[in-house]
């Protein structure tokens, strides 16, 4: 379990990584460059080959603070060559710790849908796609199609333009983010993915305004159709480069919060926005565990 400057979330676990490319999205993969930096180290002897980490499924067991997890952020858990039973293990895990609320984010629904009708989802199993571009609007399809009590979109990266109008239904949240990474220092990259522009006379990365109209969009959709709205990057050479302001503001809406069948920002949110305090003992639970 680990601490994440991801703000959507609070903690990230893995209990297995590893994947392949799937689609244009994936093209500067973030947690495939990192693995396969460090291949052959301690933390990833294999790179970014499938590593099961079954050491790791203890770890939600010990952290007593009801919390948010997104659940894989170095893998996809329905990539084909996750054996199916240790799939299984990891939602008995989630399954035995209803505390925490587990956000799981693929690629490859049509796994996802056939493993749902294996097994009930738990309530604190949160489906969600990722979704690049109109192209990959058929992955809503396919998650419309699973039962589970929470579904969400996260466009991120978004590099193309993405009209959610007819691709709402059972979703209760989006989120969306441009790309970030140093490739995006390269003119024909960053014009071709980026919503962001850097300026060099003011030295600062910018939001593209006519890239803005696309978040603008699954912004309106989503408030016209009452699915909750985060918008956690327009991107640079680092993800907060240019900030998240859209509008005047940001966006931080939430399904809803461990512990609480509510809508709340989260600890993270608080602590980075308003100089809130991260709750009581959450901070030193995430800290306990190694990366
Ligand atoms: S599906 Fe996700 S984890 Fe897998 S290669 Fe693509 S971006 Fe990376």
């Amino acid at each position: 379990m680990n601490q994440t400057g991801i703000i959507w979330t609070e903690a990230t676990w893995n209990p297995m990584s590893g994947c392949e490319k799937v689609s244009a999205g994936c093209k500067y993969c973030y947690a495939m460059t990192l693995a396969e930096q460090k291949r052959g180290t301690a933390a990833f002897p294999k790179g970014f080959d499938l590593t099961i980490r079954e050491h790791k499924l203890k770890e939600p067991f010990k952290l007593k603070v009801p919390t948010l997890i997104f659940t894989n952020s170095m893998s996809d858990l329905f990539w084909d060559q996750v054996p199916n039973e240790y799939r299984h293990k990891i939602v008995d895990v989630i399954e035995a710790t209803p505390q925490h609320e587990y956000q799981v984010l693929t690629k490859r629904p049509e796994n996802l849908l056939k493993f749902s009708k294996e097994r009930k989802l738990p309530a604190n199993f949160w489906a969600g796609v990722t979704v690049e571009a109109n192209l990959n609007r058929n992955r809503i399809r396919t998650l419309q199609e699973v039962e589970a009590e929470i579904k969400f979109i996260s466009a991120e990266p978004l590099i193309r333009e993405l009209d959610l109008t007819d691709h709402t239904d059972g979703i209760s949240w989006v989120i969306t983010g441009g790309e970030s990474g140093n490739h995006l220092w390269d003119q024909t990259i960053c014009d071709n993915r980026a919503l962001v522009y850097y300026d060099r006379s003011e030295k600062k990365w910018k939001p593209r305004p006519e890239r803005m109209d696309w978040i603008r969009n699954i912004r309106d959709v989503s408030i016209d159709k009452g699915v909750k709205f985060f918008h956690k990057q327009w991107g640079g050479n680092y993800p907060e480069a240019a900030g998240r302001t859209l509008d005047g503001k940001t966006w931080s809406e939430m399904p809803r919060y461990p512990g609480q069948k509510q809508e709340i920002d989260n600890a993270y949110l608080r602590h980075l926005e308003s100089g809130g305090v991260i709750p009581k003992g959450k901070k030193e639970q995430l800290l306990m565990f190694s990366v």
